[in-house]
């Protein structure tokens, strides 16, 4: 089985490429659907300490998935990435540029 920064890459690489593939505006079957899809998410991920703290987070007030548009999804997700990085003592991402990274690709 993959190891916990294996099963990480490979989820958040899922992760950013949905929320870059979401409608510009979500219609409210869709945002309803990406509601279910990061709940479940957060129950089914197999780091089972990973995922109690990502629900954690995605629960506090301030921090709900923010589902109306791609470009909310889009820097909800990489706000939520950021949390794991911070908590890792990685590097923080700049979130304004997300949609470089995992949508339009680097401009250099
Ligand atoms: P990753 O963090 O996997 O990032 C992959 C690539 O995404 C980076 O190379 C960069 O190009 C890009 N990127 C980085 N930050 C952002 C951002 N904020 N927004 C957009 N793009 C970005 N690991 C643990 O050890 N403990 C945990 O509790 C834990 N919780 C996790 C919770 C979730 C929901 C997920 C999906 C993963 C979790 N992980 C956890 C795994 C961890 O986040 C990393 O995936 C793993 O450590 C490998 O890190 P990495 O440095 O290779 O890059």
């Amino acid at each position: 089985p993959p190891d916990v920064e294996e099963l990480g890459r490979g989820a958040w690489t899922l992760l950013h490429s949905i929320s870059a593939s979401y409608p510009p505006r979500a219609s409210p079957t869709q945002q309803s659907e990406m509601r279910q899809f990061l709940g479940l998410f957060g129950k089914l991920y197999p780091c089972w300490v990973c995922a109690e703290d990502f629900q954690d987070w995605m629960n506090k007030k301030g921090n709900e998935p923010r589902v109306e548009s791609r470009d909310r999804l889009g820097k909800w997700m990489c706000e939520a990435h950021n949390e794991v990085n911070r908590k890792l003592g990685k590097q923080e991402f700049d979130c304004g540029k997300w949609e470089e990274r995992w949508r339009t690709g680097w401009k250099d």
